[in-house]
């Protein structure tokens, strides 16, 4: 298979659609990204790398970024770490706080924004330097210094933060909360605000196609065990509440952001981070969700 020759078709397509959605702008800062720009990059077992369009251009991972924080702290916890979120899908907006409530403050799962809220609280009482350890770790992830925090993006969310700050109130009456929510939050945001590429992005999810194992990093970063529950979490919960249309449409598992990003991995094959900031209404990257639909079409294959 030329992975390459895939790309660049995908792309093509893709850009002949001509589809359109809306760039995020509940964080202002997100709003004054170019809404044109859509790059692809796939990266192979082997640590080749095929890439086409904007796929060097630095953008915002957002909730891309929840994966990497679980990643940190699932060995850490293990299976005790699901006495505190559940792994079901939520089928309501990433910010919803309705289901909460009936849940008794145990977020559905970790990668809607209340499961990542106490996933991160769980990081910060495990690790010392929270962010920085996240940022070296995601670095090691992709085999280079590639990850920097954008302060403009992580200001503008702290200073629009009503309802993660009212979803980390409302954990921490449930008692599911047990650091200070301002430390919490300020980490939550500044992971959120990593800007990365679709090569190193590409890179960072390279372990999970490949058992557990980093080739970037040379060693082990999960179990097998531990890094089947990752893509599992990921193939249900990857999507806000799209997470069952692109189980259907694509059949990967894989994490979107409102930047605009989708990271997604094809078991034993390749890892592979798509780009473009219009998103639907459902917050997933219109351009991305196409881009790795015809892609799977194409190959003929998908996890099923
Ligand atoms: N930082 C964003 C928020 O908490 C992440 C949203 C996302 O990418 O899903 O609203």
């Amino acid at each position: 298979m030329d992975y390459q020759e895939l790309i660049e078709e995908v792309y093509q397509e893709v850009q002949e659609e001509n589809l359109r959605g809306k760039v995020a702008n509940y964080i202002p800062e997100l709003a004054t990204v170019d809404p044109h720009q859509f790059g692809i990059a796939l990266v192979d077992l082997k640590g080749n790398v095929y890439g086409v369009g904007d796929y060097q251009n630095p953008f915002s991972i957002q909730s891309i970024s929840k994966v990497h924080t679980l990643t940190m702290v699932f060995p850490k916890f293990d299976t005790q770490l699901w006495s505190r979120v559940n792994v079901e899908p939520s089928g309501n907006p990433f910010n919803s706080i309705a289901q909460l409530e009936y849940e008794k403050g145990i977020p559905r799962n970790p990668f809607i924004n209340a499961g990542a809220l106490v996933i991160t609280d769980a990081l910060c009482s495990k690790f010392e330097k929270p962010v920085s350890q996240i940022s070296d770790f995601i670095n090691e992830l992709a085999g280079e210094n590639c990850v920097e925090i954008n302060q403009a993006v992580m200001k503008s969310e702290k200073n629009h933060a009503a309802r993660n700050t009212a979803l980390a109130y409302f954990l921490k009456s449930y008692k599911n909360f047990d650091n200070s929510i301002d430390e919490v939050l300020d980490v939550y945001f500044s992971h959120c605000a990593i800007a990365m590429n679709c090569v190193d992005l590409a890179k960072s999810f390279s372990f999970l196609a490949n058992d557990g194992y980093s080739i970037f990093a040379n060693k082990e970063i999960l179990t097998e065990s531990h890094a089947r529950r990752v893509n599992a979490i990921m193939l249900t919960c990857g999507f806000y509440d799209e997470a069952g249309e692109f189980a259907y449409r694509v059949g990967l598992p894989g994490k979107s952001g409102v930047g605009g990003g989708v990271a997604a991995v094809m078991p034993h094959k390749f890892s592979i981070a798509v780009w473009s900031p219009e998103l639907n209404e459902k917050g997933n990257s219109v351009k991305a969700i196409r881009a790795l639909e015809l892609l799977t079409n194409k190959l003929s294959f998908s996890l099923f």
